[in-house]
């Protein structure tokens, strides 16, 4: 591993070090909906998958980025190889989206540039590939202002899908107050926001070397974190418009939903929140199954969000094709009694959400 960069050998290693590969053998038992299935005829949408423009994961290197959250490197990445692996597991669309550490890597001009140019880069593969790409949006924040300023430009003379928060901005937290103007443009606009984790504020130890890489564990807690300061916020509650994606079947959501409902009568931020208005926030989102679960996580992220929140994600390349595959396999175990749930939830859910692919 050189340069920044890591093989799929390094990738299956890291992540099967950490366990993620225990997407296997899924063979839990789930009921099927009883709410009815939008017809579907052709592949997955998946809403969770990144794209790495050449230019990006150079500057992000050159910025100090080239062990992006304690990671080897930045995954390979072409967009003839996005669609290669798209046609082999059978993807329809995938909504492109910016990773971690996204493009706010100091100052703010070169993050609105940054922003711009991903973007472009986004429209431009949607282009060059109709029907087959989204895109969430990437903005420069916590540069508030012109995050608003890109959100129109993205929105209005790009076709984005959405745009892509990351867990916190250099230590803001989306949910925090300096972010409410952000969140009203997006509920203006009834915008979908992907949420997607970065390493968090602190260190956490992250780097030394008693310490996994950020992704293993540490992301699972910023989405759980930036999630629960939404909804002691009531973020859903004064922004009905904006429809949230949280990702990786909510990370630490499932298990510590209860927590976080209890622990709101001594939260201030929380307001008069009630423990059952916390659940009732939680089951507004919209969650992707991106990562590891199976077969346990996600009974339990389905004990608060219906089936009609349940989205297909692969989170390619940072997942190696190996084991994406390895949870379509899964999902259509665990699915097997239900192939109009299984279908709802690889693609019903997302174009009910998305709409059709070009539309306008
Ligand atoms: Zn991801």
């Amino acid at each position: 591993m050189t340069g920044g960069k890591y093989t799929r050998r390094d990738n299956l290693k890291m992540i099967g070090a950490a366990g993620i590969a225990g997407l296997t053998g899924c063979t839990t038992s789930i009921p099927a909906s009883t709410g009815e299935p939008t017809p579907v005829t052709t592949g997955s949408i998946d809403v969770h998958a990144h794209f790495l423009p050449q230019h990006y994961t150079e500057t992000a290197i050159a910025s100090g980025h080239g062990h992006p959250d304690g990671m080897p490197g930045f995954p390979a990445w072409s967009g003839e190889d996005m669609v290669a692996m798209m046609d082999r597991q059978n993807i329809t669309r995938s909504i492109l989206s910016v990773s971690s550490p996204g493009v706010h890597l100091g100052d703010d001009d070169a993050a609105a540039d940054l922003a711009r140019f991903v973007n472009r880069e986004a429209a431009d593969l949607a282009a060059r590939y109709p029907g087959r790409f989204g895109f969430f949006a990437s903005l420069p924040l916590p540069d508030v202002s012109a995050s608003l300023t890109e959100i129109d430009y993205a929105f209005d003379q790009l076709g984005a899908s959405g745009v892509i928060l990351e867990s916190n901005h250099h230590g803001v937290y989306p949910g925090d107050p300096d972010f409410d103007p952000l969140l009203e443009a997006l509920d203006r606009r009834g915008a979908v926001v992907f949420l997607h984790p970065t390493s968090p504020h602190c260190t956490c130890g992250v780097g030394q070397g008693h310490s996994l890489p950020a992704p293993i564990l540490e992301f699972m807690f910023e989405t759980t974190r930036v999630v629960t300061n939404l909804v002691y916020r009531q973020v859903p509650i004064r922004f009905p418009g904006i429809r949230f994606i949280i990702p990786h079947g909510g990370a630490a959501l499932p298990a510590l939903a209860d927590r976080i409902a209890f622990a709101s009568a001594a939260i201030p931020s929380a307001g008069d929140l009630n423990p059952q208005q916390v659940i009732e926030q939680l089951g507004t989102f919209y969650y992707d199954l991106a990562g590891a679960p199976l077969p346990r996580q996600l009974p339990a992220l389905r004990s608060f969000a219906s089936d009609s929140r349940l989205l297909y994600g692969s989170d390619w390349p940072f997942t190696p094709e190996p084991l994406v595959q390895r949870l379509k396999t899964g999902l259509e175990q665990t699915f097997s009694d239900s192939p109009d749930l299984l279908a709802t939830v690889q693609r019903g859910n997302a174009l009910g959400l998305l709409g059709p692919a070009n539309a306008p």
